[in-house]
């Protein structure tokens, strides 16, 4: 995982520094030496993470992170704040100027690496998420922004055995989280699986437990892989909390830990959980959408056409038969002049909703357009899938349909059922023998079915 990263600073001797520990990890790091130059290098697109300092001449660091942030060009970019450690309000300002992490000089190798390769991870995730969006041609203009997402109001379970430490935590989160607080990792381990925590709070240095195993279990489990891990060491313990990264934790704090350190770091852990729970979540519609019919929920056209051709490989690769119906509303022209278009869209709902309770789960429905539907039939024979067909011709014939302006719409379908014959059948051979038995049942009359010659 390499970057660019900026280093903004005014004095040379600290740029020098952080480059030179940059690049022994393998980062690109191009510099600025102060607050306009650096707006300009991300202007122009030229690096993926800014560490910058927040007392320079002119503008401060607080005055370019809050540009940053409100350009939309730039406002992804993660930026990093260094402050001073006599200056602990300088890291609450920092995330209120919308920073993503602070620094506190003099600059901690671990905790510079950690927090860069943080960032990175999370950028190249958006990054990588935004580019499949884009890809799929939908409209994703409902884009997140990590700065529009607040990282208030969470749900944080605290293990620890330490009733000091419980005491201090509970104190500095009053009102501002709701914390849970659990003295047995096995027990921890069970409610973070059943409940959805914002972020997990582990102490290293629990008497007769190894918190390292506890994030790994918290790491292997589904149900908290995601949960964002604060781990708590103590000072110098560098071996066990660089497990704890390799491991996979978010974030650290050393103790004794200062309070307003521990409000930023949970602050910006629930808040990028949060961004990326979003982000998932519009991904998945934006995919729903692009896969569904808008009118009925069924599958449409485009995903049939993938996924016919999967369907029919399988089956000939496994010698299964495979069957597909075409169904088309008998008369619909007739139903939509009769009771109006609104009615026919009601038409079409019920009978998506009754085909639906007819097939199986494993049998993939979808709407061609307008009033034609398929239905594919994995490990169904031409026999089997006739009787499929009728069942379903009758759930639509048996039942006259409803709408709010007609209370009884009689409709019947007519249906065209094609089976694979050989294993040069594709699915335009099959759609096209189903369409000519479906063209056959119209023509001996409608509502019925009729099976491919
Ligand atoms: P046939 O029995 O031969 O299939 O006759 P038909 O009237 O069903 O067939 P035709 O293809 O002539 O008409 C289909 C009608 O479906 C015409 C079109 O306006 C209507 N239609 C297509 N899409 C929609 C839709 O989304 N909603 C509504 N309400 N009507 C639609
Ligand atoms: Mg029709
Ligand atoms: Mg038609």
């Amino acid at each position: 995982m390499t970057a660019r990263v900026l280093v903004v600073d005014d004095v040379v001797a600290n740029i020098k520094l952080l480059e030179a520990r940059l690049a022994a990890e393998y980062f690109e790091v191009v510099t600025a030496m102060n607050g306009p130059e650096a707006i300009e290098i991300c202007a122009r697109g030229q690096c993926d993470i800014v560490l910058l300092d927040v007392m320079m001449p002119g503008m401060d660091g607080f005055e370019v992170c809050r540009r940053l942030k409100a350009s939309p060009a730039t406002s992804q970019l993660p930026v990093v704040m260094v402050t001073a450690l006599d200056q602990p309000a300088d890291r609450v300002a920092g995330l209120e100027a919308g920073a993503d992490d602070f620094l506190t000089k003099p600059i901690n190798d671990i905790a510079l690496i950690t927090r860069v390769k943080s960032l990175v991870r999370l950028k190249t995730i958006t990054d990588e998420l935004l580019a499949r969006a884009k890809s799929t041609g939908i409209g994703f203009d409902d884009v997140v922004d990590l700065a529009a997402v607040d990282g208030a109001s969470g749900r944080v379970l605290l293990v620890e055995d330490k009733a000091a430490t419980v005491d201090r935590v509970r104190s500095a989160l009053a009102n501002v989280h709701a914390l849970e607080q659990e003295t047995d990792p096995q027990e921890a381990l069970f409610r973070a699986a059943e409940n959805d925590y914002d972020l997990a709070m582990v102490s290293l240095t629990l008497a007769g437990f190894d918190g390292l195993r506890l994030c790994s279990q918290f790491r292997s489990l589904d149900r908290t892989r995601q949960m964002p891990i604060l781990v708590v060491v103590d000072p110098d313990d560098n071996a066990r909390l660089l497990r704890a990264l390799d491991l996979g934790v978010n974030d650290y704090l050393v103790r004794p830990v200062d309070r307003n350190e521990m409000l930023a770091r949970i602050k910006s852990q629930i808040r990028r959980k949060r961004f990326a729970d979003r982000l998932r979540d519009t991904m998945q519609t934006t995919m729903e959408m692009a896969i569904t019919d808008g009118l009925t929920g069924l599958h449409n056209r485009r995903y049939l056409e993938r996924h016919l051709g999967v369907l029919v490989q399988q089956a000939v690769a496994r010698t299964k038969p495979l069957s597909l119906l075409i169904l088309d509303i008998d008369h619909f022209k007739a139903i939509n002049d009769e009771h109006g278009h609104a009615a026919g869209d009601d038409v079409l709902r019920e009978f998506s909703r009754r085909l639906r309770k007819a097939v199986r789960g494993i049998d993939l429905a979808s709407r061609l357009g307008g009033e034609e539907f398929v239905v594919a039939m994995p490990d169904t024979d031409g026999a089997l899938a006739l009787l499929v067909g009728e069942r379903i011709r009758q759930k639509i014939a048996g039942k006259p349909f409803q709408s709010e302006g007609a209370n009884s719409i009689p409709v019947t379908v007519s249906i065209g059922v094609s089976s694979l014959l050989s294993a040069n059948d594709t699915p335009q051979s099959l759609m096209k023998r189903a369409d000519d038995a479906l063209y056959r049942a119209k023509r001996e009359g409608r509502n019925r079915v009729a099976v491919a010659a």
